[in-house]
């Protein structure tokens, strides 16, 4: 019986697991020997940065948790390793599951590959150039080692065959987490409390930004924010505040009614207002896809991206970190006049099927 292990540790990869975790319970209910172990890393381990999602995704309690979380880049990488290494050592699988960018996927990769045990990474292959971000690095190391890519975008094939990756090892699937927002649609919510109450579709904006480059400087970051408020008209705009931001947030003392601060919202809280707000401006990678499934205006604080078929075929716009560049975008925002989303190959909402289905044939 083929055997997988699946790693998860922080925000971003909740919402990619889900859907795989949920098609292996497909295969097992339809009589197909496989045998799966879900394995937190406890790289991100607050409630509302980790507990609430795997409540909202209905994801199960994983098999074990490595208890990896904090400390710095360093630290977190070789804590995660070595409590991975001991996991697989007890518990060996065929395969390691690892998705995203995150620290814990470049660790649990390492640890898996050095063992002799093959690696998947799901979202493969997708590069920005940009080594000042920590993600990039990650994503380098993880394609150096990895068996098999469960890549979304023809842009991210042609870099891994640029690498001399073999046709065969790389598998166009599409993306997970476009799979958890289809699913998660119909169960959409609005957040509760009463800054939200006066919220209608159309008459706010939303933003996250948590990206070093945004936010480590204080100056910089209240010059973007003021130039966001400058833009939106008076509208309001709900910011949900990753604990990476929350510090210098706070030291600015920011003080502007329509500015709604809050902490980071549930899953189905966060994308209600996404679905529903007049545009959305952000450092996050995740949320450009989102935001184009749903046809939402984007406007990403980031010189480049490594999903660049968010800005051909869907509705993101790379904007860059210059506050002074943000005016024009938010009047196109303003006056209604955004490109809309044009579909993007494969992201229809079956991706972790494709996945799982490759896997077991793989391996049995
Ligand atoms: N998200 C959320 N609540 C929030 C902010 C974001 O559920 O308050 C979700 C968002 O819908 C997306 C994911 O978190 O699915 C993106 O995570 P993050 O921005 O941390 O990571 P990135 O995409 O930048 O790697």
């Amino acid at each position: 019986m083929p055997k997988f292990t699946i790693v998860a540790g922080a925000r971003p990869n909740f919402m990619k697991i889900a859907p795989i975790i949920h098609a292996f319970q497909r295969q097992k209910k339809a009589g197909i020997e496989v045998g799966y172990r879900l394995v937190h890393t406890g790289q991100h381990y607050d409630k509302k940065m980790s507990g609430d999602f795997f409540e909202q995704l209905s994801i199960p309690e994983p098999d074990a948790n490595l208890g990896g979380g904090g400390g710095t880049q360093a630290e977190q990488t070789a804590a995660i390793m070595v409590a991975f290494e001991k996991e697989l050592m007890e518990n060996r699988p065929n395969l390691v599951i690892v998705v995203g960018d995150v620290t814990s996927t470049l660790a649990c990769s390492i640890a898996a590959k050095k063992l002799q045990i093959d690696v998947a990474h799901v979202e493969g292959g997708i590069r920005s150039g940009d080594l000042s971000m920590p993600e990039e690095i990650n994503r380098m190391v993880t394609d150096s080692i990895t068996d098999h890519f469960f890549t979304t975008s023809e842009i991210a094939n042609v870099n891994l065959r640029k690498a001399g990756v073999p046709e065969e090892r790389i598998h166009f699937v599409g993306n997970t987490m476009i799979d958890t927002l289809m699913a998660q649609l119909p169960n959409f919510r609005k957040p509760q409390g009463e800054m939200f109450n006066h919220l209608r579709p159309g008459n706010y904006f939303v933003m996250t930004m948590h990206r070093p480059a945004n936010v480590d400087q204080e100056h910089s970051l209240k010059a973007m924010i003021d130039a966001i408020l400058e833009g939106i008209g008076g509208l309001s705009i709900v910011f949900p505040v990753h604990p990476r931001t929350a510090k210098n947030l706070q030291n600015l003392g920011i003080n502007a009614a329509n500015l709604l601060l809050c902490e980071p919202l549930g899953y189905l809280e966060f994308n209600y207002l996404v679905k529903n707000a007049k545009g959305v401006i952000t450092d996050s990678g995740g949320v450009t896809e989102e935001t184009s499934v749903m046809d939402v205006p984007c406007i990403t604080l980031r010189d480049n991206t490594e999903r660049p078929e968010t800005t051909l075929l869907g509705t993101n716009e790379l904007v860059g970190t210059d506050p002074k560049k943000l005016k024009p975008y938010l009047d196109k925002i303003m006056k209604g006049e955004w490109k809309h989303y044009q579909g993007i190959p494969f992201w229809d909402g079956k991706t972790a099927d494709r996945i799982v289905d490759t896997l077991i044939k793989t391996y049995s």
